[in-house]
């Protein structure tokens, strides 16, 4: 797991920015680009001199999720190694369910709280593709600015999964337009997004980073206190309505349909419905 998945800048004072790094791969989400993102918004925490980050993606398509041919489970030391205590879980390297659940659970769902509750605003600038996992990544960002080209889809009812690890479509989209957003797994506009509520602003692609930068910088100039206390407020908001407690509900659902398929198909699932918009291979993985 040596190569550089994901880089870090600093486009202004103030600012920084993460760049998911693997545009020859479609910046599928392996183990080492959760770690690395991970680190990185962690040097951006720890830094006082940051106070916005962007996270970004090089390439024609923001992500096309995870990297099923990789997947979390392939890391369970690393995992162990990595996050010790702060899921509160363990059992990594368990086989069948048990090191499955446990390792999405750390790699998967416990990362995604961590970068959703860093205590500094985060923007997502997303263009081309944004698939499933790769959803999670721009959810967790406090603002989301997309390239009129960006498109958004979460197929994983396709192959036998209640959508991805963080089940934040009906606080995104609304129940009722996040029910047809995964029992269809139709491929949905930056515009539609925008419509919904889900994305802040649909710019030009040759806008797009320029126009987040901008909006740091905008952030950047307030209380550095002030907009800690103010991310804090809205997210406990969301906390207080249950949003924390129905992704960990939805999550634990998440596995029992990894369970089912694992009965049915052996350690993997059925992948010849998949459409063509997900990077996946056409053999049966994990996922
Ligand atoms: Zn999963």
């Amino acid at each position: 797991m040596s190569e550089a998945t994901v880089r870090y800048e600093n486009p202004a004072p103030g600012i920084a920015r993460i760049v998911l790094a693997r545009a020859d791969k479609h910046n599928a989400i392996n183990p080492q680009m959760i770690f690395d993102t991970d680190a990185a918004f962690n040097r951006a925490l720890k830094d006082d001199a940051v106070k916005v980050i962007i996270l970004a993606a090089d390439g024609k398509n923001f992500s096309a999720g995870h990297d099923i041919a990789d997947t979390v489970e392939n890391y369970a030391a690393d995992m162990q190694e990595r996050s010790p205590g702060v899921s509160g879980w363990s059992g990594f390297q368990e086989d069948a369910t048990h090191g499955w659940y446990a390792s999405e659970k750390e790699g998967y769902l416990e990362s995604a709280k961590r970068w959703r509750n860093l205590a500094k605003p985060t923007i997502c600038a997303v263009q081309g593709k944004c698939i499933a996992g790769a959803l999670v990544f721009a959810w967790v960002c406090d603002l989301i600015i997309a390239s009129e080209d960006a498109k958004f889809s979460d197929p994983v009812v396709t192959f036998g999964v209640s959508g991805v690890e963080w089940l934040g479509h009906p606080w995104e989209l609304g129940a009722r337009k996040a029910k047809e957003f995964l029992f269809t797994s139709d491929v949905w506009s930056a515009e539609e997004a925008h419509r919904l509520g889900m994305v802040n602003h649909v710019v030009p692609r040759d806008e797009l980073q320029d126009f987040a930068l901008d909006m740091a910088k905008k952030i950047a100039a307030k209380p550095a206190f002030a907009l800690k206390l103010t991310k804090e407020a809205i997210n406990k908001t969301l906390d207080l309505q249950g949003q924390a407690n129905s992704i960990d509900a939805a999550f634990s659902l998440h596995h029992l349909c990894h369970t089912q398929n694992f009965r049915v198909f052996g350690y993997g699932m059925d992948t010849s419905n998949l459409p063509k918009v997900a990077n996946v291979p056409e053999t049966a993985k994990k996922g």
